[in-house]
């Protein structure tokens, strides 16, 4: 019988913890390294914790324990969860370097890589092994006695149809509406995930620009590659010839996509052209579907992973390609802790394990096309849509002019409705974007003037019709509309800014006759309706289709030939360093969706500005006239790329507290006077506050990483350990 020091890193997150503690086993099978163990710590009993070395104990336990100054834990052999280990020496080495890169603790970088029920937290010992689907039923209809969250559950379980259980919303909620007898949970075995058998079909032949790109792709000495293709210019195909290549020499493939709902899409591609060598990793799996995703590509029974953020992870043994597609698309940074971005996860990975790593976009994100131009990535451009078909003409509207509106609608300009009548009488479909969900997105009080804010987080409530509800979009506080001003008593309450639910009421007043489908988050919490509803319209089910930028991104829709953009200014009024390029984005995407078959296309943008940039150039799909006015305006602003940012958040029960920290913080790193670094702030960001703690922000800007990471890590460390603080810190933020 052998004894062993085993050092377990455990599941808290929290900083000061962000090292792992000893323990003791005294046994034949001691765990190995990248195993999950049950551990003791302070006073719980059953946590989970991650082992990490494991050497042989030189002296007895005792001896050891004096020498230490405490009692060492015990592991017994009922402690070990997982036989195995559970990463590769390769993720293994990524995990660490994401955690350095990102001030993260390496546990919560373990957390986020590995799916639900290997992930080395309590609550992965529950994850289920048999794939099952709960949904969720309606009962009692009854309203009484509920409050307003469970209220808004009810009514979103009422208009919803079956629901999955995960996509309805915060547990300790549907617990209670459980619990009064209004829903119940439904369990459904589901088939284990399997990819339908598809006809195998033959490649299209590469348009000249294709193999150009492909050729420029295979053959940049630089790993990291930046594909520029306008939207319809065919790139999924560019992905599809590549991942035969890499498939030939071998390696294996990760396809990246920006959300779910782009998943079947891309793996359809993929399954016409390989069969069933492909996995699929994304949130939208049950846990035991991940599970037995992540140990197919562990044991190497897939070449081609599809996923979203976290598939940049995927234990595959042998990664020959990484693709993002949309590169430029938010959602590929996780926006709680560690923070990370996929496509700087993808660069670390495929700099360690000599694969190539591809972003493509037709806008790609400022940074990336900077250093595609400076030979820091390969470059590779397609600069035409297939079979030369045309981009959409587009027209700007200017709400100003006199005559922008007629009789018919306050809401929508008289260009837009003449439009859509002339497509509609063709038979043919239209899109609305509008950026903001709900009915009403400003409510206040004509009297007294009073807003109505969140109390959570200080952000502006919406109006939703559907629920009757007034909703705060940033941090998902509902409360019932009131009837009366809080502040005066007025009952007439001042409703304006219309939403996406709004818009929809008008646009089937202004078209009786039209079918209108409407995709916005508070529809696409429901997968399944949300597949329903871009199923359909790409089928003509419906004429008309209203969305938020959720509909923009990726989707072939052929009958579409008018896209229209309305409040194309909201984006321009939020504040952020990016809020033009967003704006950009947005304008240039929704453009490219219309006109993608043989009918040609049309866009309309509405807007106040018509002389902003961001809009004008948006409107000409002129990326490169928008890169180059954009980059002045960072240069001038000191904004990335031109340099890194750092937003350090620090949070604390009461206000005071969380300035005087953040103030001592800031002040602490300039006395360091690190060479190129600028501390700005404490600012108080536009929500102010966040579970229940308020919060200050230091943004570092700086040009060095090397001289700033290592002060600042030292810092952020002393600063957790502070009591009643906690510290966020977001590397290459997006916001600010
Ligand atoms: P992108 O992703 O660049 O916007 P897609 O990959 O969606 O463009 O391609 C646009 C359309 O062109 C798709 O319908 C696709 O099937 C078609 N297509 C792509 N490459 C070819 C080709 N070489 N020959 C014929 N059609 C093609
Ligand atoms: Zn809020």
């Amino acid at each position: 019988m052998g004894s062993f020091l085993v050092e377990v890193l455990v599941e808290y997150s929290v900083r000061s913890l962000d090292r792992p503690f000893t323990y003791f086993y005294r046994g034949d099978r001691p765990p190995k390294p990248h195993c999950r163990v049950l551990c003791s710590f302070g006073p719980r009993k059953r946590l989970v914790g991650f082992a990490l070395m494991v050497r042989e104990a030189s002296e007895a336990k005792e001896t050891l324990e004096r020498e230490l100054g405490y009692s060492l834990k015990e592991l017994r052999d009922a402690d070990i969860i997982d036989p195995e280990p559970l990463l590769t020496t390769e993720l293994w080495e990524l995990a660490q370097e994401v955690a350095s890169y990102y001030l993260s603790p390496l546990i919560r970088v373990l957390q986020a890589m590995l799916p639900p029920s290997l992930s080395p937290r309590s609550s992965s010992l529950r994850a289920p092994k048999i794939a099952y689907d709960y949904y969720v039923k309606v009962v009692d209809r009854n309203e009484d006695g509920l409050t307003p969250k469970q209220l808004e559950m009810l009514r979103l379980a009422i208009s919803s149809g079956p629901i999955k259980k995960k996509e309805i919303g915060s547990p300790a909620v549907l617990k209670a509406l459980l619990d009064k007898g209004r829903l119940a949970i439904e369990r459904r075995e589901r088939m284990r995930h399997a990819i339908p058998e598809r006809e195998i079909e033959k490649a299209h032949e590469l348009t000249y620009e294709q193999r150009k790109a492909l050729d420029a792709i295979l053959g940049a000495k630089q790993e990291v590659v930046l594909l520029q293709g306008v939207t319809g210019s065919g790139k999924t195909e560019v992905y599809l010839s590549l991942s035969e290549e890499i498939l030939a020499s071998g390696k294996g493939v990760i396809m990246l996509v920006p959300e779910i709902n782009l998943t079947p899409a891309m793996v359809d591609y993929f399954a016409r052209r390989f069969g069933n060598k492909i996995a699929i990793l994304h949130s939208e799996l049950t846990n035991a579907e991940r599970y037995d995703e992540y140990r197919r590509i562990a044991r190497g029974e897939a070449q081609i992973v599809v996923g979203a953020r976290s598939a940049v992870f995927a234990p595959m043994a042998n990664v020959g390609l990484i693709v993002l597609d949309e590169e430029h698309v938010e959602s590929y940074k996780q926006d709680n802790a560690p923070h990370y971005h996929a496509r700087e996860v993808a660069i670390m990975r495929g700099r360690r394990e000599k694969a190539k790593v591809v972003l493509g976009s037709a806008t790609p994100t400022l940074g990336a096309r900077a250093r595609a131009l400076k030979g820091v990535y390969g470059y590779a451009e397609m600069p035409h849509r297939v079979n030369e078909r045309p981009l959409p003409k587009t027209h700007i509207i200017d709400l100003r002019a006199p005559g922008a509106f007629g009789k018919e609608s306050d809401k929508i300009s008289k260009p837009l409705i003449e439009k859509m009548r002339e497509k509609l009488s063709k038979g043919e479909q239209c899109l609305l974007l509008i950026n903001r969900r709900g009915y009403w997105t400003g409510i206040n009080c004509p009297r007294c003037g009073h807003l109505f804010k969140c109390p959570e987080c200080g952000g502006n409530l919406v109006y939703h019709r559907e629920q009757r509800l007034l909703k705060c979009h940033h941090c998902g506080h509902v409360e019932e509309y009131p009837e009366h001003c809080p502040e005066c008593g007025n009952p007439a309450i001042r409703r304006v800014g219309f939403g996406t639910e709004r818009l929809e009421e008008e646009v089937q007043a202004l078209f009786p006759e039209a079918r209108i489908a409407r995709l916005d988050s508070d529809v696409g919490r429901s997968s399944y309706r949300l597949e329903q509803v871009v199923k359909g319209f790409r089928e003509r089910e419906f004429d008309i289709l209203i969305g938020t930028q959720m509909v923009a991104k990726g989707h072939d829709f052929p009958h579409l030939t008018l896209a229209a953009v309305l409040g194309s200014d909201v984006g321009l009024a939020i504040p952020g360093y990016r809020s033009s390029e967003r704006v950009f984005q947005l304008i240039a995407q929704a453009v490219g969706r219309a006109g993608r078959s043989l009918l040609p296309g049309e866009a309309l943008i509405e807007t106040y500005n018509p002389n902003h940039y961001a809009i004008a150039l948006g409107a000409k799909q002129d990326y490169v006239g928008f890169y180059l006015k954009e980059m002045r305006e960072r240069k001038l602003a000191l904004f990335p790329p031109y340099v890194y940012l750092i937003a350090v958040e620090i949070r604390a029960p009461k206000e005071e507290r969380a300035y005087e920290l953040a103030l001592s913080f800031a002040n602490e790193l300039r006395s360091l006077e690190l060479p190129s670094l600028r501390a700005i702030g404490p600012m108080a960001p536009y929500y102010v506050r966040r579970d229940g703690l308020y919060r200050r922000v230091v943004l570092l800007k700086f040009k060095d990483r090397e001289a700033v990471i290592a002060s600042l890590r030292e810092l952020v460390r002393r600063y957790s350990l502070l009591p009643e603080v906690s510290i966020d810190v977001d590397v290459d933020p997006l916001d600010f």
